[in-house]
């Protein structure tokens, strides 16, 4: 019977390419595990097709249906996702002991967001990993999270330290909903007692956090804190994704380092006002673009959307298209040499691993904290400002653009990157901190007969 790992991916594109990656970085790693990918499939969708990540034999994906929630349960947007796994928990039982017929269990990685899946491990006595898909240095702000809400309500205190987070003033930190806080320490409580947990980073992106993390000081609670392996940079290349609306031909018929991307991410969507302030600040910057436009009405075109003659006027220094870009392929174009973004964790490691220098732009989750290390800590980033009502301005997003791809401080935030980039291929060569980590890691897996729990006839 194989030593099977079984990682259990969370809703969402991003979290699922992530998680798939992560399978076959076990494998290339340790080639005489198999792998088991569980993907969740919510009501009213469709499984995704799986074909689409072209994988070998070692890896086999299995659906875990999640039913409908029983009528009458009130789920509001941010916390559905975690609670939505918890009613999936039955059918993960059943994979789960469907799989032990054929292969030994060593381990089972839950991505953190399917927290609520460690009761089904705790019942087949399964070890659990979490896999947390941001940065190691918003995990030690969440490990942290009773403390923050401690200080937040404390007078004296106007600043936060946080073990391995850059020092921050109170104002700086993002607000959650309070059923939200409530999930994070639940979050805390779980991870906390795992047997180990795994981190998209590498240790020359975020060392701080990653000592903090290694030390336990960001475990208030726990005098034995889980071991944590940081194994990136992890970047997802889909396939198969041919250049269906010509941006990477666009691209080839740029300048070098030249044009700056727009993207936010897969649910970035922006108001026509603030479309429309886009616009005109990427006219009013003069630089090349290439943008990704999604908008809160489907309906409109983008004629409507953007202001009268833009596309006209900007046609031969900007592309604009609508939903979707292949953003991996966009920012390994040489022609590429700025990145607005959301500070989704992906993009963040796709934009750093290509060396592209980043103007931030949070939008949601954990993605404040995350501009607050890229630009505080990492230097690899300039900070756009929100106007008060929340928009930012024409004239901020134009003249930040303008620093980043034309002026003195821009040039080092490039450079800095693109010795980022350098550091991120070198943790994952042979030695490196990710590889050394990742060793440790299917040791761990490999060493512990104990590990295999369920007994393939439970
Ligand atoms: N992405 C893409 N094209 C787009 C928008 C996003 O390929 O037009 C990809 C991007 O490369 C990244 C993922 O979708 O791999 C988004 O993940 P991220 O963590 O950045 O943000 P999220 O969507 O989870 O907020």
């Amino acid at each position: 019977m194989k030593d099977t790992i079984v990682l259990y991916s969370s809703i969402g594109r991003g979290h699922i390419f992530s998680v798939v990656e992560l399978g076959k970085l076990i494998l290339t790693h340790n080639p005489s595990f198999s792998i088991a990918i569980l993907i969740p499939t919510p009501p009213n969708s469709t499984a995704i097709d799986t074909t689409i990540f072209g994988y070998d034999s070692s890896i086999t994906f299995h659906h875990i249906p999640i039913p409908q929630p029983p009528s009458g349960t009130a789920l509001s947007p941010p916390s559905l996702i975690f609670h939505l796994i918890r009613y999936g928990n039955h059918n993960l039982h059943q994979v789960l002991q469907s799989i032990s017929k054929t292969s030994k269990i060593k381990a089972l990685v839950l991505d953190f967001l399917n927290y609520t899946a460690n009761e089904v491990t705790n019942t087949l006595n399964i070890p659990t990993f979490f896999y947390y898909t941001s940065g190691a240095s918003p995990l030690c702000a969440l490990l942290y999270y009773k403390t923050i809400i401690q200080i937040k309500t404390e007078d004296s205190c106007n600043y936060l330290e946080i073990p391995g987070f850059p020092r921050i003033s109170k104002e700086e930190l993002p607000s959650y909903p309070e059923e939200l806080e409530n999930i994070f320490l639940d979050i805390v409580a779980t991870m906390s007692g795992c047997n180990g947990i795994i981190i998209n980073t590498f240790n020359a992106l975020e060392g701080r956090a990653n000592k903090a993390l290694q030390e336990g000081s960001c475990f208030p609670d726990e005098s034995n804190p889980p071991p944590v392996f940081c194994i990136g940079p992890v970047i997802s290349v889909p396939g198969g994704e041919n250049d269906e609306n010509g941006c990477l031909s666009w691209l080839d018929s740029q300048p070098s380092q030249s044009v700056v991307l727009l993207s936010f991410g897969s649910l970035g969507r922006f108001s026509k006002t603030q479309l429309k302030e886009i616009a005109i600040g990427l006219e009013k910057s003069e630089q090349r673009f290439l943008w990704v436009v999604r908008s809160e009405s489907d309906e409109e075109s983008l004629e409507d959307l953007l202001p009268e003659g833009f596309l006209d006027r900007t046609k031969e220094k900007g592309m604009v298209v609508r939903d979707w870009a292949p953003q991996v392929k966009i920012l390994s174009h040489d022609s590429v040499g700025g990145f607005v973004t959301h500070c989704g964790w992906n993009s963040v490691l796709e934009a750093v691993c290509e060396g592209v220098p980043m103007v931030t732009w949070p939008l949601y989750a954990e993605q404040h904290l995350n501009m607050i290390v890229l630009v505080k800590e990492m230097k690899v980033a300039l900070a756009l400002k929100e106007t008060e009502n929340g928009i930012v301005g024409a004239t901020e997003l134009g003249d930040r653009v303008k620093e980043l791809m034309d002026s003195e401080k821009g040039k080092e935030i490039r450079e800095r990157v693109l010795k980022m980039k350098v550091s991120g291929v070198e943790a994952r060569n042979e030695g490196g901190s990710s590889y050394v980590a990742l060793n440790r890691l299917t040791q761990l897996w490999k060493g512990k007969d104990n590990l295999s729990l369920l007994s393939p006839n439970s």
